[in-house]
């Protein structure tokens, strides 16, 4: 039997090339693991909840995007968050043995209280204090045995590690410890060189068109001390060039070139497009296939069944060694 991944993304924008490596790595996931994809709405709520996002369409944008990526129905269950009520009553159940103290040392906690106040949002919630735990009742209710994440995200698995290993030792060994599969995301600046992020107009999407990606590379910070075509580059310094290391095969012949003064700016973007172009096109044309009436409804439609029935399993197991009423 194939052992099992839960991983989602919440649903806050459409998704841009940033998001590219994570979603490459979860299609190829795909043939080794029993794949649960969850669109995290409830998540979205925790740190947006005063955003009035219409989150059902950009639910369905972003099972687009995964399907336009290669995330396939068929191999994987692709479903929305909070169409799988069993996730809050898990988060309900496990509140009631989580110390305080647990939540509050998630190192993300007080960093993201304290970067999402300057942006002016009140974090000092309940529901934001309890998020890391809604995360591990996602992954504990399909019994996932483990969960893609970047380094970031590892103590939250730790968080939902601790939390199976005390449910199993107060009530009944129900739950398997997951394990971090950690995967190497490169970082990605935007074309300003900020963080890469659609509210900071400086990313590319992952839906671009071949001219609107040549827009988005010419507007790329290059390195500001190369005036003329033949005067020595610092691709170090050049965001064309971090680029490059990720879309461009002969990354070492450029950056030769630009550190001898034998390649321009101009001529460099243009390569750079040419190759994001080439990775983008496929999924441009899956996408037009996905986006005929009613085929993403129809996917999340049969992966929330999936999900539902592997989480009722669950919960059903959790209720009996819990002395509750609904266990069959
Ligand atoms: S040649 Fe390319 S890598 Fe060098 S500074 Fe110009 S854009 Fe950047």
């Amino acid at each position: 039997m194939k052992r099992r991944i839960l991983s989602g993304m919440r649903p806050t924008g459409s998704l841009h090339i940033g998001h590219l490596s994570v979603l490459q790595n979860w299609v190829v996931l795909q043939d080794e693991y029993e794949c649960y994809f969850s669109i995290v709405d409830w998540h979205a709520l925790t740190t947006g909840y005063e955003d009035k996002l219409d989150l059902k369409a950009l639910s369905k944008e972003i099972a687009l995007d995964w399907l336009s990526v290669g995330i396939d129905p068929q191999k994987s269950a692709v479903f929305i968050q909070s169409q799988v009520k069993e996730h809050a009553e898990l988060h309900l159940l496990f509140s009631m043995f989580t110390p305080m103290s647990w939540l509050e040392r998630v190192p993300t906690y007080k960093d993201q209280i304290q970067q999402l106040g300057e942006d002016g949002k009140d974090l000092h919630t309940y529901g934001f204090l309890g998020y890391p735990l809604l995360q591990a009742a996602d992954i504990l209710v399909y019994k996932a045995s483990a969960v893609p994440v970047g380094e970031d995200q590892v103590p939250h698995i730790e968080l939902s590690r601790e939390i199976a290993r005390r449910f199993n030792y107060l009530y009944s060994g129900v739950f398997p410890e997951p394990q971090a599969l950690i995967g190497k995301v490169p970082l990605l600046p935007g074309v300003d060189g900020r963080k890469m992020s659609k509210s900071y107009n400086n990313a590319i999407s992952l839906t671009a068109s071949t001219d609107e990606i040549g827009f988005r590379v010419k507007q790329m910070i290059t390195d500001p001390q190369r005036i003329r075509k033949d005067d020595p580059g610092h691709p170090e310094v050049c965001v064309v060039s971090k680029f490059h290391k990720i879309y461009s095969p002969d990354i070492d012949r450029i950056e030769r070139d630009c550190k001898a003064g034998k390649i321009g700016c101009v001529a460099c973007k243009k390569y750079l497009a040419e190759n994001i172009d080439k990775v983008l096109a496929p999924y441009r044309e899956r996408r037009k296939l996905w986006q005929e009436e009613g085929k993403v409804e129809s996917v999340l439609q049969e992966g929330t069944e999936k999900a539902r029935a592997t989480a009722s399993d669950t919960m059903n197991e959790v209720r009996k060694v819990m002395g509750l009423y609904g266990s069959r």
